[in-house]
């Protein structure tokens, strides 16, 4: 029986301790934290993990240097911290990247003022990361001819960190991780809302895919339904101290702009902070941040001008970017947290807040998480499991370190069978990447399983899809181990297929069928 099946099954059997609702960043790191620590967990989630608002950030994990602006220091702080401790739990998952940014004559604040600002949030961070620079016109002009710097006043350069995979691979491994642990998660699960029996909560669900209703009983509740959290407490009869505003924001990925493996930072036409991010042999820019009532939302023709218009003012392409050269799009909507009372006095609505809040409801063992960040995932699972303790389920294990890659034993004896089976000869001659480091960033102590399947039989190590790196192995693992129910749930999740070849090209593509 296939994972998703046997794990449905189970779904209504027994109590379990925790029930969360959502597998984005938050409901993950919330089942990993969990699981980890002891706790018998149920995760569901209406779409496929991660398949809304978590695969649509600009994969960063950062301090937030823009939040300086807007005076938000403690935030920051912590965001650089949460950075830090993510690079060190994740090194082959969380990297540091530069951030080359130039600004403009006559922009609202002088370069040194802003390299300046560079230095505070370095020490901020502790100095974790590679001290800041000012750069001059020659010295950006001889680093990144792509940027354009007629003009340019100046530049800095500075340090954050980036998801090497992408976010919605990143929150998988969270669930992988949590089902490793003894979660019993499934996809394409709805909530329909849940009511609250003596001790227990009874929560309805259905099986998206067919259909069918079932119960499912828990000692405590957790809504990490992202920007549906206020939606399921209205259909729990769950009252909270703070409610989700939503913003909008989209990126357009194009082909690569610049071989350099460092974010370019400027500031668009509205003021607001964008980036040219690298993603293998693409580029992705982005982000905008508008205010939107739904959580539903497309990128518009306006959006795709804005962003195309402030790329090609500020870089020296050998042709400007048009609509055709679009491979792909992203588009979400930020889940923002405000108190209810304070909805109506929004002045500044850039001037919100990143931060997440968790309201308890300790009498009914409710939790609702507002907010958030991908980069201060750790944080939120930490604080889930202290509050879920609090309120009387036990945890067996409570020092028991949920997150972070495999001791450094697994990875000397994963790296020296690959030596010994010289899988690097596999690697394509211009890859961003080894073979070796590759599936050990995506599998961790999994690839050691890869490394049989191709000693076994070598043609395992074959690439599925021209113009990507997935080999056929990694499909066997996935369908085996990924809970992947749709076709997209790979091209889009699991891997970055979806992102970075053309819809028409993966249609016309000889592996797709056996994919
Ligand atoms: C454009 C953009 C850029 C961003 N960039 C960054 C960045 O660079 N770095 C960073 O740290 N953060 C970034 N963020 C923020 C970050 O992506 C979000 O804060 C985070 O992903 C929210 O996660 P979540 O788990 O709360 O919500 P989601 O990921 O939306 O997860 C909620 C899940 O709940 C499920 N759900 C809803 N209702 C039900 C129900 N009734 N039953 C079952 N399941 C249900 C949904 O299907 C969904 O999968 C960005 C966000 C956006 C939009």
């Amino acid at each position: 029986m296939k994972l998703r099946e046997s794990n449905i099954r189970k779904l209504d059997q027994g109590v379990y301790d925790v029930l969360i609702v959502g597998g984005g960043i938050n409901g993950a790191v919330s089942a990993a934290a969990l699981s980890g620590k002891g706790a018998r967990v149920a995760l569901i989630d209406q779409r496929d993990f991660a398949g809304f608002t978590s695969q649509q950030s600009s994969n960063l994990a950062w301090g937030g240097i823009k939040y300086l602006e807007s005076h938000d220091y403690g935030l920051v702080r912590k965001l650089c911290l949460s950075r830090n401790h993510l690079m060190r739990s994740y090194p082959s998952r969380v990297r540091e990247i530069r951030f080359l940014s130039t600004i403009e004559k006559g922009f609202r604040f002088h370069p040194w003022f802003l390299w300046a600002g560079t230095w505070v949030y370095w020490l901020f961070g502790n100095g974790f990361t590679r001290i800041p620079r000012l750069l001059f016109k020659p010295t950006i002009r001889r680093e990144e001819p792509a940027i354009a710097i007629e003009n340019a006043a100046g530049g800095f350069e500075y340090s954050d960190a980036y998801l090497c995979d992408n976010d919605s691979r990143f929150v998988f491994q969270f669930v992988r991780s949590a089902m490793d642990r003894g979660c019993i998660a499934a996809n394409y699960v709805e909530s329909l809302g849940a009511r609250r029996d003596g001790d227990l909560w009874i929560a309805r669900a259905r099986d998206v895919i067919d259909g069918k209703t079932f119960e499912i009983r828990s000692k405590v509740l957790i809504n990490a339904a992202g920007p549906f959290v206020d939606e399921h407490n209205r259909r729990t009869g769950e009252q909270t101290e703070h409610h989700h505003l939503f913003s909008k924001g989209i990126h357009l990925i194009v082909p690569q702009i610049t071989p350099n493996p460092r974010i370019l930072a400027f500031f668009a036409d509205d003021g607001r902070l964008f980036f040219v991010i690298p993603m293998g042999a693409r580029t992705c820019i982005g982000t905008t941040d508008s205010r939107v009532e739904s959580p539903f939302t497309e990128v518009t023709d306006e959006d795709r001008r804005f962003v195309l218009d402030n790329i090609n003012k500020r870089l020296k392409l050998p042709r400007p970017l048009t609509r055709a050269d679009i491979i792909a799009e992203r588009c979400g909507v930020r889940p923002l947290v405000v108190k209810a009372k304070a909805e109506g006095n929004i002045r500044d609505w850039m001037q919100l807040s990143r931060k997440h809040e968790i309201d308890v409801n300790r009498g009914r063992a409710h939790l609702s998480i507002f907010g958030g960040k991908l980069t201060d995932c750790v944080n939120v699972g930490d604080e889930v499991a202290g509050i879920v303790s609090e309120l009387g389920v036990d945890l067996p294990y409570p020092r028991y370190k949920w997150y972070g890659e495999p001791h450094p034993s697994v990875l000397e004896e994963y790296r020296h069978q690959a030596q010994l089976m010289n899988l690097d000869s596999y690697t394509f001659p211009g890859a961003m990447e080894s073979l070796t480091s590759r599936l050990w960033r995506r599998y961790d102590e999994k690839a050691l399983r890869l490394l049989e399947d191709i000693r076994e039989d070598p043609r395992q190590a074959e690439v599925l899809i021209e113009g990507t790196e997935y080999r056929r192995c990694e499909i066997a693992l996935a369908t085996r181990q990924e809970m992947i129910v749709k076709l997209e749930d790979f091209l889009r999740r699991r891997s970055k297929i979806a992102l970075v070849v053309r819809r028409e090209d993966i249609r016309t593509a000889p592996g797709l069928m056996e994919a």
